[in-house]
């Protein structure tokens, strides 16, 4: 089977990424591949372990050198046998979090190549930097860098025992998460919890704290975390973003969001105290 069978004959290209921990021969590595138009998806076998491939020049290294790699697919190349593709959103929870970030690097890094090919400012055709990760343009020189997405994800709680759960108007399952958004040219983060909670339910926080921060190759988000406590107002929804909000008791919380996204870790930190950071 190839890709253009696995995708239904959508147009796509796929990622790859390398990673050896084991091998011995530096040519070969682990790979993960994600689809780019689609909901990202990995190639890997039955135990969501990553193929093992040959280096070639037009990977992007990262971390250890050769021994990591990430690498643009096209629609025609195979998928091995024996090998699946799985969302990587589906790996999370079964991947460790070192694991996860290098897939989450290796999104990002093809994602930024792939969207960088001429300059910005001139137009001409840009080149790979030969050591850093810059695309360069030939002409006028300009350097055009990765550029994260910085969002913030918020736990808001009403006295000891309420937490603020709020369903979005474009997911069509039962569960419930965190305001989130992305913040904007000129504001604070603090700055942008409070106008995201106020845009999104109507309501005014206080107290805002940092908790953590999570990188989030959807498609290249890093989501900081923060908590908040309810200070005044109604639930009100912005429709296009929230079809539902309610403050839930502790012990009574609808399905949230599953284990390894950074809102699992946020919820549990509240309701049962647990630290953010398992290592
Ligand atoms: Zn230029």
């Amino acid at each position: 089977m190839n890709l253009n069978e696995a995708y239904s004959g959508l147009k796509q290209q796929a990622d790859l990424l390398s990673q050896d921990n084991m091998l011995k021969d530096e040519n070969y590595a682990q790979q993960l591949m994600n689809s780019i138009l689609s909901a990202m998806n990995s190639i890997v076998d039955e135990n969501l372990q990553l193929p093992k491939v040959e280096k070639l020049a037009s990977d992007i290294s990262f971390n250890s050198g050769d021994q990591i790699i990430a690498r643009d697919l096209f629609i025609e190349d195979q998928i091995p046998e024996g090998y699946q593709l799985i969302p990587i959103r589906q790996l999370i929870s079964q991947w460790t979090k070192s694991e996860f970030e290098q897939a989450s690097r290796a999104v990002q890094l093809l994602e930024w190549r792939r969207n960088h090919k001429f300059c910005s400012h001139c137009g001409h055709e840009t080149e790979v930097h030969p050591t850093e990760y810059a695309m360069v343009c030939p002409s006028c020189r300009y350097h055009q860098y990765p550029r994260v997405q910085p969002c913030i994800i918020t736990v808001i709680t009403r006295g000891d025992n309420e937490i603020l759960l709020a369903k979005n108007a474009k997911n069509k399952s039962k569960m419930y998460g965190l305001i989130a958004g992305f913040v904007e040219v000129g504001e604070t983060l603090e700055e942008a919890v409070k106008r995201e909670t106020l845009e999104e339910v109507g309501l005014h926080v206080k107290n805002v704290q940092y908790l953590s921060s999570q990188p989030w190759p959807f498609p290249s988000n890093l989501m900081l975390a923060f908590k908040a406590e309810y200070e005044s107002g109604e639930i009100v929804l912005q429709e296009e973003e929230i079809s539902e909000a309610q403050f839930f008791k502790f012990d009574q919380l609808p399905e949230t969001p599953f284990s390894g996204s950074i809102a699992h870790a946020m919820i549990e930190h509240v309701i049962h105290n647990k630290p953010m950071h398992k290592d």
